[in-house]
């Protein structure tokens, strides 16, 4: 009844582990990043190399599994819209439970727990959570990204000297007291 396809990059298989709390196996792989990994603002490019340093331990309960995914990020700043491109180190620690456990319990759909399926585990998922929480929800290009010119657009960071006075651009002056003008 396995679901898994354990020929997937982010497949892994538990056999050799054999139940035996304590026993343990060192996984170190690049693998393909898979589609989505992110946020909108910042994500992982599909098929971009995601370093996988794992280790999977086996517990009374389950399949441990803990250890870092380094993957590279595309992105843009959210002040400034410049392309960022920056990597981060991500740690990942999950505890597999063996699916036999449930014993004939029912499947509970809001159940959140990660199972094994037969020997293998699915890394995607645990993946896809903790890049999403490693991520800046506002990513920028430096530390207070002083953003665009609202007058102009003019990116700050490259003109820290850029100023327009006091004087308003003219084809705003018009909009501006039309919107102060109750009667419209
Ligand atoms: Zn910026
Ligand atoms: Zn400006």
């Amino acid at each position: 009844m396995t679901s898994l396809d354990p020929r997937a990059p982010l497949v892994l298989d538990t056999r050799e582990l054999g139940r035996r709390p304590g026993s343990e196996r060192h996984v170190e792989v690049t693998v393909p990043a898979p589609a989505d990994l992110g946020i909108e603002v910042l994500a992982v490019p599909e098929g971009s190399p995601v370093e996988l340093d794992l280790r999977l331990e086996a517990v009374m309960e389950g399949v441990l599994v803990t250890g870092t995914a380094l993957v590279g990020l595309d992105g843009e700043c959210v002040r400034c819209l410049e392309k960022i491109e920056d990597e981060a180190e991500v740690d990942i620690q999950e505890l597999y439970v063996y699916n036999d456990s449930r014993d004939g319990q029912a499947p509970d759909e809001d159940d959140e727990t990660s199972r094994t399926e037969g020997d293998l585990i699915d890394l995607e998922p645990v993946l896809r959570d903790a890049v999403v929480l490693a991520l800046p929800f506002q990513p920028m290009c430096q530390d207070d990204c002083p953003g665009l010119c609202p007058d102009c657009g003019a990116r700050l960071a490259d003109e820290p000297e850029h100023d327009h006075g006091d004087k308003v651009d003219p084809r705003w002056a018009g909009l501006a007291s039309l919107k102060e003008d109750p009667s419209n």
